[in-house]
């Protein structure tokens, strides 16, 4: 009875596997809810893919992906600031300040450091041209390599200015994001640096087929037309039935958009006859019966009751496909399926 994430670990794998081979030396990013599928376990599939450098947002996520197996280094993205100690030898921090820059120079000059220079994302990062002057500051400190975090969408074009300055001041390898394969290419044959794509979105959740989020009917109420549900009484629209699905608010499933009153003629109609109460239904991201279906009321918590017409459309215990941002929701229970002959493995 819950909200579960099940993976067709071979499909899955394939594809994490043959992204890794067309852009060889890249940084899995393995941050936040684990892009649905929980840090602990990118953890172990980083191993899998030989990586050897993987990189998380914050300084706190450092230790789930030692707990996941991962013995190599870690980027730790958001920036470094006085007073952050890092005890992981395997840990590189971001700088993204002179200040900080200086003050890990004195504090700590064996820490290895990613400069971050300020792109257009306008996030954080030094200034390039504010660098020129400091060379004395950049040899104190353990720097391993600019870093450019950079938009959707961006071209060589618009990283080569930045990436040329930075260069110019000293040689480092570059760290990317958002860049295709042959863009990265690109981009070290026209600066003569290695360079390397940080990505997330594209290796985790690139292969939407091997993967199926599903939430279980918890009850089956028959309904009568215009019965009052629900916390907030709201009328239902005709007759059918009210399934109550195990998945909420708590999960991060929430309602979209209001469809069907989304216009103000819509909106007036339903005030009008009394169906929604003004509210708007909402679709919900349950496919039952193979259809898409309302929302009777807001989820709350941990169940959303949804609204079916026409005939029993599913009985307590099946399992109904849920609609989800995988990086916004958190699931109750990952399921790694894998070929009979090896075990179903499974991850809190
Ligand atoms: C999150 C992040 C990435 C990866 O972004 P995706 O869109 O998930 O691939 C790369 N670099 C930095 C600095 C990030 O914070």
């Amino acid at each position: 009875m819950s909200l579960k994430l099940t993976i067709d670990a071979v499909g899955w794998r394939s594809w994490t596997s043959e992204f890794a081979r067309a852009n060889p030396d890249c940084i899995p990013v393995i941050k936040g809810n684990g892009y649905g599928y929980g840090r602990e376990l990118l953890a172990a599939e980083a191993v899998r893919l030989g990586a050897n450098t993987v990189a998380v947002g914050l300084f706190s996520e450092v230790e789930s992906l030692r707990a996941g197996g991962w013995t190599g280094d870690i980027i730790v993205c958001e920036p470094w600031r006085q007073g952050i100690e890092v005890t992981d030898p395997g840990v590189i921090v971001t700088i993204s300040t002179l200040e900080d820059l200086a003050n890990v120079a004195v504090t700590n000059p064996q820490q290895r450091v990613t400069v971050e220079l300020l792109t257009s994302m306008k996030r954080f990062g030094i200034d390039p041209k504010t660098l020129a002057t400091q060379r004395m500051l950049l040899s104190a400190a353990r720097v391993v390599s600019w870093s450019i975090h950079l938009p959707m969408r961006q071209g060589v074009g618009d990283v080569l200015p930045i990436a040329k300055y930075a260069l110019g001041i000293e040689k480092l390898p570059l760290w990317v994001s958002h860049l295709s394969a042959g863009q990265v290419e690109r981009l070290s044959d026209h600066t003569g640096v290695p360079v390397r794509l940080r990505v997330g979105t594209r290796l985790w959740l690139g292969a939407p087929k091997t993967r199926r989020v599903t939430a279980t009917v918890q009850e089956v109420h028959q309904v009568a037309a215009g019965e009052r549900v629900g916390y907030w009484q709201h009328r239902l629209p005709g007759k059918g039935w009210l399934v109550v699905v195990s998945a909420g608010t708590s999960h991060g499933v929430a309602m979209s958009a209001p469809t069907a009153a989304s216009s103000a003629r819509k909106r007036l109609i339903s005030v009008a006859t009394g169906l929604s109460e003004g509210m708007g239904r909402a679709r919900s991201p349950f496919t039952i019966a193979g259809k898409k279906r309302e929302f009777a009321e807001p989820p709350h918590m941990h169940s959303s009751l949804v609204f079916v017409p026409g005939k029993r459309p599913c009985e307590i215990g099946d399992e109904v496909t849920v609609e989800v941002r995988l990086t916004t929701v958190s699931v109750d229970e990952v399921i790694l399926n894998l070929p009979a002959d090896q075990n179903q493995a499974s991850a809190p």
